[in-house]
């Protein structure tokens, strides 16, 4: 395969429209801790972020405190799932975007994401795209964004250098990984983290719209 590149994608935020209903189990969880609900804008700031992780930086708590958050999360999570037949949806233009790519003879795709392996794989089944990855990063086996661990890994996976690969991704943690790994960055506007925090965190280009995805890929990767 001649000139192969990695593009990898977040999946919160970035393929996934998944704000609201993380933002409505936040404060459910807390709730029934007894806590403060956090605001749909707080809950926006740690998404991407592994649950305990982003629990504990939300409740600003210790760790045994932060890790039966994450379980009472997972458990009305998985309840909201297996009653309610809600989902998330993607977000307008991702499916294109992804058929375009996968249709390259030299794009391999990836995931990096702050949720686990199990929630991952429903997700791309979900919306029928398990066989458009090739690699699937997880927290299962990496350290929580913004450790470049996830990219890294990615890249060993295929074979691809960090210089030829890109993260795509809506928050500075996806930025962050990315320089942090070598790889180039694009930050979409479309998620949960404002431009100018995507901008601060060194992305090397900012779209707005899926219609402008290959275009910013040619660049970063030219
Ligand atoms: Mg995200």
């Amino acid at each position: 395969m001649a000139d192969p590149r990695l593009i990898v994608f977040d999946m919160d935020g970035t393929l996934i429209d998944s704000g609201a209903i993380i933002a409505e189990h936040m404060a459910a969880t807390f709730t029934e801790h007894g806590l403060v609900a956090p605001t749909r804008a707080q809950s926006n700031m740690v998404i991407g972020l592994t649950l305990d992780i982003a629990m504990q930086r939300l409740a600003d708590c210790d760790t045994d405190t932060a890790l039966a958050l994450a379980e009472t999360y997972r458990r009305l999570y998985r309840a909201m799932l297996e009653t309610e037949g809600r989902h998330e949806p993607l977000y307008a233009g991702a499916a294109e975007a992804l058929a375009r790519l996968r249709g390259m003879e030299t794009a391999l795709l990836g995931i990096a994401t702050g949720k686990a392996l199990h929630g991952a794989s429903r997700i791309l089944a979900l919306h029928g795209l398990t066989d458009h990855f090739i690699t699937v990063q997880t927290p299962d086996h990496n350290p929580s964004k913004p450790h470049p661990g996830m990219m890294l890994r990615a890249c060993a996976e295929t074979g691809i250098d960090p210089s030829r690969a890109v993260m795509i991704g809506d928050t500075t943690f996806d930025i962050e990984l990315g320089v942090a790994a070598g790889a180039k960055t694009i930050g979409v506007t479309w998620g949960y983290h404002e431009r100018a925090l995507l901008e601060a965190a060194g992305a090397h280009i900012i779209i707005e719209d899926y219609a402008d995805l290959d275009a910013a890929i040619e660049e970063v990767l030219a």
